[in-house]
């Protein structure tokens, strides 16, 4: 029997190695348009208190709010990003609209909705010159002071913070337009196989279109990374050394497809042993038992190397458990491992006895479970062979079967690592 000579390693302990071997990348400065998404690389400060004057909250009149209800005259109007140059002495209001500063000595905002023009049939609320105003309100009223959102000197956002919406929002609020982040990893992606033509080329005898390439790419630009398209290497040393160094000099990380099996052309792993240093070749899982993990030194800094299998479904399953992990490490993430939720199975599922299954699912949350209160149920996308991608269609998670005889029943909480969004 051909044995390999690598040692077949826990999923767990091979994850560990390669996080092991990856650091954040260096903090850079970036547009804040760029950022969206990227991880904070420091703590920022609001240098302005925000608002930066005494605001209304609302369309209506400034006032002097122990004036009371009554009739007055109109002495002026202020509109947001207007400054009034009058002042509002007690006995008189003036219009006001939602943001404008307060003029000087008003002390209250009355809403429009209480109060009643006095004029007949005005052209526009700026044009009324007398109003009642019908309610009493406190001094302060529907006045945002200084600094009431974000004061002067306060922390808007901490270091390893990743940037969404509100957050690109609070750094424009503080004019903050370049970021400290962590940049994107950049991935080289190559794939090899002499059987493999390009999606829009005919296909001849033998061959099939390259799946992979295409599939990686979409998944390295979802969770964050820069691609670097490196083609289809042919099945020999020549060309296949020719393009890993393009990758291992243009890439943080690279990533291969095919060639890591125990066939005669099956040339990664004696390549990445003589181009850096391989430190796992078999895991006990299923599928994906060939990845291959190397790290090679190039220009003084280490790049990661993943060989994986070249199966689609065995290349993209060992993408999400291995290389996700890294490249969100890379790009700064505290935490970069996959989330884990708790699923009930759906259906029985048959387990294996020599090692653990990372079963392609769909997660959604049904009301039901739990009697009424509620979990998440995981539907099987069906046969699991590792060539066929349709077991990834619609997989928003992967279940991880422990390595045991016989049969899972259905209703059982299995753990699941999720790789897509849990509405589907
Ligand atoms: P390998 O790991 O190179 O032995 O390939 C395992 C199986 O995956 C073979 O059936 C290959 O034809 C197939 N395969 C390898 N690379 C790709 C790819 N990029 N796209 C689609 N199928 C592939
Ligand atoms: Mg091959």
């Amino acid at each position: 029997m051909t044995e390999s000579p690598f040692p077949m390693l826990p999923v767990s302990q091979a994850l560990e190695i390669v996080l092991q071997h990856t650091s954040p990348g260096m903090p850079v400065h970036l547009p804040l348009r760029e950022a969206s998404g990227l991880i904070l690389a420091d703590d920022v400060v609001a240098n302005e208190p925000l608002p930066p004057f005494p605001a209304s909250v609302k369309d209506g009149y400034a006032v002097v709010a122990d004036d009371g209800p009554g009739t007055y005259p109109v002495v002026g109007s202020v509109t947001a990003g207007q400054v009034a140059e009058f002042e509002v002495k007690p006995g008189t209001v003036a219009y006001i609209t939602t943001g404008a500063p307060i003029p000087s000595g008003a002390d209250a905002v009355i809403m429009v909705e209480e109060t009643q023009p006095v004029d007949n049939q005005p052209a526009s609320q700026q044009s009324v010159q007398q109003v009642e105003i019908l309610t009493q309100v406190q001094t302060g009223s529907d006045i945002r002071p200084i600094g009431i959102d974000v004061q002067r000197g306060e922390q808007i956002l901490a270091a390893d913070q990743r940037l969404y919406a509100a957050e690109i929002g609070l750094l424009a609020t503080a004019g903050v337009t370049q970021v400290p982040v962590f940049g994107k990893p950049k991935v080289a992606i190559l794939s090899t196989g002499d059987e493999l033509v390009e999606p829009d080329q005919p296909m001849g005898p033998g061959q099939i279109r390259d799946s992979n390439r295409s599939m990686l790419m979409a998944a390295i630009g979802e969770a964050g990374g820069q691609v670097i398209d490196l083609g289809i290497g042919q099945d020999e040393r020549a060309d296949l050394e020719r393009r890993i160094r393009r990758g291992l000099d243009e890439a943080d990380i690279l990533i291969t497809s095919g060639g890591v099996s125990m066939g005669d052309l099956d040339l990664l792993k004696g390549l990445l042993d003589e181009t850096g240093q391989i430190h796992f070749g078999r895991i006990r899982m299923k599928p994906g038992k060939p990845l291959t993990f190397a790290t090679a030194q190039v220009g003084g800094r280490k790049r990661l190397i993943f060989g994986l299998p070249g199966n689609p479904v065995s290349s993209l399953v060992t993408f999400y458990l291995f290389v996700v992990p890294a490249l969100r490490k890379m790009a700064g993430w505290p935490n970069p491992l996959l989330n884990r939720i708790q699923a009930h199975l759906g259906q029985p599922l048959p387990l294996d006895a020599f090692r653990p299954e990372y079963h392609r699912s769909t997660v959604t949350w049904d009301a039901a479970l739990n009697n009424g209160r509620g979990g998440y149920l995981a539907i099987s996308t069906g046969s699991q062979a590792s060539s066929r991608l349709l077991s990834m269609r619609t997989a928003n998670a992967l279940l991880e079967l422990p390595q045991q005889e016989g049969v899972l029943p259905a209703g059982s909480i299995v753990t699941a690592l999720q790789i897509g969004d849990l509405f589907t």
